[in-house]
């Protein structure tokens, strides 16, 4: 893969370097509807980030733009000081961006402990397969995230057995064993319960400061804890940027959450 490109026009150095994330001058077109179209969009180093934003603002394709799900039609995309614009999903996986859907794509057929397995970094190779012994060490890092979730004693059961709630912290649990260096988690607190919402929570807040984290999420009880920077879009755009106090009480805000 090439390095980093130095210096281009509407590159900002500074951005670039203190950013793991960097989006300059992106616009997503689908056949004439422009779903995405934003100046700039950094995330910092081992950022908590979350987006909000009415229906159709263009949260998953901001997500899908960074992980190259989806090609940006112009402007620039940065991640962890290299451009990734050009590369494939694939590629910029393998650079350390793991991805949480908001509908879990945990395997119901083997045990959770074995989810995890496959879950460990290089484990979806051609040679390393789910029947290659983990290290003792990789078991322990298993074992106590697991417990983390309430789910050790659940290891050595069929995913299919979990609830929502579970199943949902389960894939969090293996998107952690993998490392990846950014997080995107798509609506993470869909349909759990408020005991359910608030690990989901705690999770995220203690993955912060090792990982970087994009949220998305509607639920408002949710945002609140994350105490974190918030992004407001809407109609494909930036509106809003900061704290959740400030972005709530900005009346473009309002108005896009009142006008829909
Ligand atoms: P959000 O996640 O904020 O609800 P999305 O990013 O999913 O919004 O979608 C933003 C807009 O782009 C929506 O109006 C959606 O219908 C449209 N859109 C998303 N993906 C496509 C696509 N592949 N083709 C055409 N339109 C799309
Ligand atoms: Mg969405």
């Amino acid at each position: 893969m090439k390095p980093l490109l130095l210096a281009k026009p509407g590159v900002d150095l500074d951005k670039l370097q203190s950013n793991i994330v960097y989006l300059t001058d992106v616009k997503v077109d689908f056949d004439g509807f422009v779903a995405l179209n934003i100046k700039e969009f950094s995330v910092h180093f081992n950022e908590l980030r979350v987006v909000i934003g009415p229906n159709g603002a263009g949260k998953t394709t901001l997500c899908d733009v960074i992980s190259g799900k989806t090609k940006v039609t112009e402007g620039r995309v940065f991640f962890n000081l290299r451009e990734t614009t050009d590369l494939t999903d694939v590629e910029i996986a393998s650079l350390g961006i793991g991805r949480k859907f908001q509908t879990p794509t945990v395997f119901d057929s083997i045990t959770v402990y074995e989810n995890m397995e496959l879950a460990l970094p290089g484990r979806r190779g051609v040679f390393r397969n789910l029947w290659s012994n983990e290290t003792s060490d990789e078991r322990d890092r298993i074992f106590s995230i697991l417990k983390r979730v309430h789910l050790a004693d659940q290891a050595h059961r069929q995913a299919k057995y979990l609830s929502h709630g579970q199943r949902q912290w389960l894939e969090i649990s293996m998107l952690i064993v993998a490392s990846p260096k950014l997080l995107l988690v798509d609506e993470p607190a869909a349909g759990l319960t408020d005991k359910e919402t608030e690990l989901t929570a705690e999770l995220l807040l203690e993955l912060k400061g090792s990982h970087t984290i994009i949220v998305i999420e509607h639920d408002m009880d949710f945002v609140r804890r994350l105490n974190s920077r918030v992004t407001v879009l809407d109609n494909g755009q930036v509106l809003a940027d900061g704290t959740l106090d400030v972005v709530q009480k900005d009346p473009a805000v309002i108005e896009a959450y009142l006008g829909r």
